[in-house]
């Protein structure tokens, strides 16, 4: 069974990078028919906030990505503080009592002589008698796993193929604070075991995290922490995308904070995201795919590419366009100024850019509408044309093909002053469609109206 999970930090709005890790894990699961878990990363007391718990989950059901399970990291104390005791009793976790300012000292030093500014590991120096007497300063220790250097951390990403790393070139993490609370490294990984994770997407900025959480993960294992039925017993499967980035060929401040909201503001359905989000930065081309069933089957990490993604927001309103022509009238009803049917809809919807300006086209129909002034000889036209409008299974066509014959008129001297005459705008929806929904009355009337009857 596939069990992907989407585990957002609730310290800000989801934006449009974070949708797209909650989107293709969501596919994954789909896909497999498997299981997708909401994990709220709330460790961070201090910046977590439940506003933004409930943010998360409003714009993830606006998206239509629906979840099998949520989980708290807030609400697994327990299960970390039994992790934390598993790995100090197995020898992978220490004490350390370096200040913030000692460590960024040493840092500066590391970075002065050309050296990677990896941890130097003096906190394992100690004997127990300096510990005591940093406990006696005062001085709480914050706690790091240790690394094994013995072998590479080595594993077949599921985007980027075998990734091998050096565990002697990364500092041991920490993984709790000197008060007690908890970095996301450890509690994330036994989180993943917990739920039985078998696949873990995310972005690449977590690619030195994997290093580290994989030897995290085996000593876990090795210590006999996976104790329930349901728990994996394996490393998960990891992939990590490529990071999204602007036209610019950057990640702009904008960009980083479009979110749901800004999206919604503009008009943009959740499906021309989606169709957008799917498939950008893989081979597949990005279409206006309005079933998501369809993205989902043929969603594959192997057609992702390691360059990064970029996202433009012409793109998206580009899509979104096409994806509007197609949505059907029952996705949009609620949206729809009042009295507008299914055929006003079905009318209207291939103009619209997005669902909002179906108001202003539908004002044609129903009018009041204003008219510009004609010349003598359309007035005359459109006189001849209130005579001889006439209601049938298709009156547009019926009357444009009297008025060929009677007058001569062909092409733009034709329709236009009809067009002007029925909704008075030069150009619209189909007129076909728009004449029936304006009625036999109220055309006569426009009709009359506009020749100076
Ligand atoms: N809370 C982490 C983040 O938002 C989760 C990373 C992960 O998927 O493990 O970056």
């Amino acid at each position: 069974m596939t069990i992907t999970r989407f585990a957002p930090s609730p310290t800000g709005r989801l934006h449009v990078g974070n949708i797209r890790t909650a989107l293709h894990n969501w596919m994954l699961a789909r896909q497999a028919g498997g299981s997708f878990i909401l994990r709220i990363d709330d460790t961070d007391a201090t910046r977590s906030r439940e506003e933004y718990v409930e943010a998360i989950r409003a714009d993830l059901s606006w998206l239509g990505l629906d979840w099998d399970r949520e989980e708290r990291q807030s609400a697994r104390l327990e299960r970390y503080e039994a992790a934390f005791e598993a790995l100090k009793d197995a020898g992978r976790i220490y004490p350390c009592y370096e200040s913030a300012q000692e460590l960024e000292v040493k840092r500066k030093i590391q970075l002065g002589r050309g050296l990677p500014p990896i941890y130097d590991r003096a906190a394992l120096k100690l004997d127990d008698q300096e510990r005591s007497q940093k406990e006696v300063e005062g001085i709480a220790p914050h706690w790091r796993f240790m690394l094994d250097h013995k072998e590479p951390i080595t594993w077949n990403d599921g985007i980027r193929g075998v990734q091998k790393f050096d565990p002697a070139q990364l500092s041991d993490p920490v993984i709790r604070r000197a008060d007690g609370s908890w970095l996301y490294m450890m509690p994330s990984a036994v989180d993943d075991i917990d739920m039985g994770v078998t696949q873990v997407l995310r972005g690449e900025d977590h690619v030195s995290n994997t290093a580290v959480q994989f030897q995290i993960f085996t000593a876990l294992f090795a210590a006999g922490f996976a104790a329930t039925e349901n728990a994996g017993k394996t490393v998960p499967a990891f992939a990590h995308e490529a990071l999204l980035v602007g036209r610019e060929g950057k990640l702009s401040k904008r960009l980083g904070s479009l979110g749901c909201d800004a999206f919604r503001d503009r008009g943009i359905e959740p499906e021309a995201i989606i169709a957008l989000l799917a498939r950008l930065g893989t081979s597949q081309p990005v279409e206006p795919i309005a079933d998501r069933a369809l993205l989902v089957a043929n969603f594959d990490l192997a057609t992702f590419g390691r360059a990064p993604a970029k996202f433009d927001e012409h793109d998206l309103d580009r899509l979104n366009a096409a994806i509007v022509h197609q949505l059907p009238f029952e996705a949009v009803r609620a949206r729809l100024p009042e009295g507008m049917d299914e055929a006003g809809w079905h009318a209207i919807r291939p103009n619209l850019s997005h669902v909002g300006e179906a108001a202003e086209w539908w004002q044609l129909v129903t009018g009041p509408i204003a008219q510009p002034a004609f010349s003598e000889e359309d007035r005359a036209y459109l006189a001849e044309a209130a005579a001889l409008l006439q209601w049938n299974g298709d009156p547009w066509s019926t009357l444009t093909g009297a008025l060929k014959q009677s007058t001569g008129r062909k092409g733009r001297a034709l329709f236009l002053p009809l067009r002007q005459a029925l909704t008075g705008m030069g150009h619209g929806p189909d007129m076909g469609e728009l004449l029936i929904l304006i009625g036999e009355n109220e055309a006569q009337t426009r009709l009359r109206s506009a020749a100076g009857l």
